[in-house]
């Protein structure tokens, strides 16, 4: 089969596209790179079956695929808020863009959809079946209102033009790959305690979320893609619910670090509880994640501390060699080139 992964260079479309290849697919890995890396696919690019575009989903594409993973869309709130215009046209136009593909070719598309429908949920844990509670004029609205429209467009396609559309709500997920400056929970705290320096708590800490290992995420996508009608959304996370502090308190441990915190405000509509229930994505796609919290950050602490290892600033301070590429990142997601002065995330 010939599949195209958008955002595929970032942190779980290359750990998707990845398995596909090894499934013996053609696989297309489209990105802008504005938080995904060459580096995350390059072991990739010796099979002839994997081609690398660097295309940008807010601007119209055509290709002749089977199935369709639409993951471009920056998933840290540090980068999605970085320029939230940009986000909400990377969800709403880029889905677009990817319907409209999927529906030229034939081919099935299939929405990467996040926990962030549900906003601040008043039902827990969170069936398919919520309705969400979110924030339309906030600092999150961006993703969390950008990603409500796709799911929208998604299901209108279905419905007037008979595109076969699945829709992935999908939880927290981490693992290898995930970006060490992304300021997401879990690659923060590892790479502080790694550091030898305090991990920044927001707020109490009392705030839950559910992790989910990359390897269970990438495998329950690619059940839902290849199940059949199955077009309303399906959750995908780990049900294991974990406040902050207990989180920061297991990567101590893993790090072999004693926990020192050092408290920051919670930033504003940080949700206060997170869990999904995964009953649809058992009963329908016989799935269930395999991997414990504690075992996933097992996998995953090794990656970083390779990572910072190269990465060593010079005697001198200068920055790490990967610093400048991020520059061009992030000037890559500004409007068409035009290069604005905001201070650096
Ligand atoms: P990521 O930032 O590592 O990957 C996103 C990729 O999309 C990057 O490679 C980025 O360069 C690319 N991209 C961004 N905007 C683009 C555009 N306009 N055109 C082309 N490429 C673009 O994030 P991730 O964690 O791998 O998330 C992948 C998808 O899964 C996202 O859609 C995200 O919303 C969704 N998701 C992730 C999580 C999570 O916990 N990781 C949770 C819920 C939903
Ligand atoms: N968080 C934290 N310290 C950090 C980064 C995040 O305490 O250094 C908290 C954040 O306030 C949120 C939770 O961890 O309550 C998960 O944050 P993340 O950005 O990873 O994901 P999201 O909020 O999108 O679920």
């Amino acid at each position: 089969m010939k599949v195209l992964v958008t955002g595929g260079a970032g942190f779980i479309g290359s750990h998707l596209c990845e398995r596909l290849v090894l499934q013996g697919h053609e696989v297309v890995c489209l990105d802008n790179f504005f938080t995904g890396r060459r580096e995350n696919v390059r072991h990739l690019l010796d099979y002839n079956s994997f081609e690398l575009l660097r295309h940008d989903v807010c601007e119209p594409l055509l290709l002749q695929v089977d199935q369709v993973y639409n993951l471009a869309c920056p998933a840290s709130p540090v980068h999605y808020q970085y320029n939230p215009i940009k986000t909400v046209k990377s969800n709403v136009m880029g889905t677009l863009n990817m319907l409209v593909l999927a529906r030229r070719a034939g081919a099935r598309i299939l929405q990467a959809s996040t926990s962030e429908v549900y906003g601040e949920p008043h039902v827990h844990p969170q069936p398919e079946s919520y309705w969400g509670n979110v924030n339309t004029v906030g600092p999150r609205s961006c993703y969390d209102e950008g990603k409500r429209v796709a799911e929208t467009l998604m299901m209108d396609y279905h419905r007037q033009n008979n595109v076969d559309t699945r829709i992935a709500r999908i939880f927290n997920t981490y693992g290898p790959r995930m970006a060490e400056s992304d300021g997401r929970v879990v690659s923060n705290f590892i790479v502080q305690a790694l550091r030898g320096e305090p991990l920044t708590l927001y707020g109490e800490g009392g705030q839950t979320r559910s992790f989910c290992y990359v390897d269970d995420l990438v495998e329950g996508l690619m059940r839902l893609m290849n199940a059949d009608g199955l077009h309303d959304p399906v959750n995908l996370g780990n049900p294991g619910e974990f406040s902050i502090r207990q989180l920061a308190e297991t990567i101590a441990d893993v790090c072999g670090r004693e926990l020192t915190i050092e408290y920051r405000p919670l930033p504003q509509d940080d949700p206060t509880q997170r869990k999904p229930d995964i009953t649809r994505a058992q009963t329908l796609l016989h799935w269930s994640p395999t991997i414990a919290l504690r075992q996933g950050l097992e996998r995953t602490v090794p990656y970083f501390a390779d990572r910072l290892k190269r990465k060593r600033p010079n005697k001198k301070g200068a920055p790490g060699a990967d610093d400048f590429p991020f520059i061009e990142r992030r000037r890559a997601y500004t409007e068409a080139g035009t290069w604005t002065d905001r201070p650096a995330v």
